[in-house]
């Protein structure tokens, strides 16, 4: 895929997989070019190949990290926090407290770190957006839930303070909080059990991580008059967050 030299940039958090591969395929293709940043970098080079972005190391719960990944990117019009992710269902009673530590950091702080390092440029590109991906998990708290609900409750109210903080500046603050995505997060969130991985959607359609980016497209391409304070997604198969219509030919598949 080929962009304009002079196009605008977009750049996303955890691009090696999920939403945020497809999130930047989705804005490649709406005419940005695209940064992508995560750990792995094998993953992240191939989606960058796909797309014609570029590929730069980024872990978002390492300050210095983050700071040369913004040197590296001076001009940005886009910035999509999406990386981000659970660990364990366990009940408050016998919480991990390095688990929640690790959901605070990458979920809240990593959106911290990587709005704070390119607000400047946001703010000179003279019409910037920041677009984050919250869940349906900062809106409501759900059993096993605590750690993660804590996290994207943060990750919801800075989002929402942010937008309050920059009006009257030319940046526009957006919150996409999808439902079920079948992507690595079920993998993740159980450390690589597949088998409790797939039990999650089973039975059930869950939205794409296409879906999600399309709808990151979508908001990032309207006129700049235009703000999506708050966008909910589910699939048609969830009504909230433990809420879900499972059907036989579904898991049959
Ligand atoms: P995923 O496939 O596991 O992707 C997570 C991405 O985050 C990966 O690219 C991972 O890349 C990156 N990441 C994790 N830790 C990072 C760090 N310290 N620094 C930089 N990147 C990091 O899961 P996903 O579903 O696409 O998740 C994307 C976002 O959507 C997350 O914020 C998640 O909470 C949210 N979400 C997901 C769902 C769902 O059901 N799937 C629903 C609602 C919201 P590396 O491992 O290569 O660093």
């Amino acid at each position: 895929m080929s962009v304009a030299d002079d196009a605008p940039v977009a750049v996303v958090t955890g691009a090696s997989s999920g939403i945020g591969a497809a999130c930047a395929m989705a804005l490649a293709e709406a005419g940005f070019q695209v940064v992508l940043g995560a750990r792995r970098l094998d993953r992240l080079a191939e989606v960058a190949e796909r797309c014609g972005g570029r590929a730069l190391r980024l872990d978002v719960t390492d300050q210095a990290c983050v700071d040369a990944f913004a040197a590296a990117v001076p001009s940005c019009s886009v910035l999509v926090n999406n990386a981000g992710g659970a660990l364990g269902t366990d009940p408050v009673a016998a919480a991990s407290v390095d688990d929640w530590r690790w959901m605070y950091d990458v979920n809240v702080l990593g959106t911290l770190r990587m709005t704070r390092a390119l607000l400047p440029a946001l703010i000179a590109s003279g019409d910037g957006q920041v677009i984050t991906i919250g869940s349906i998990a900062a809106r409501e708290p759900y059993r096993g839930g605590a750690g993660y609900n804590v996290a994207k409750h943060g990750v919801a109210a800075l989002t929402r303070v942010l937008r309050i903080e920059l009006l009257g500046q030319p940046v526009r603050v957006c919150e996409i909080d999808p439902g079920m995505v079948q992507t690595e997060f079920s993998l993740v969130r159980f450390r690589g059990d597949a088998d409790a991985a797939d039990a999650v959607y089973a039975g059930v359609e869950p939205l794409t991580a296409q879906d999600v980016a399309e709808t990151v497209a979508f908001v990032a391409t309207r006129p700049s008059r235009v703000n999506f304070d708050q966008i909910v997604m589910l699939a048609r198969d969830q009504s909230s967050a433990q809420v879900v219509h499972r059907r036989p030919e579904v898991a049959a598949r």
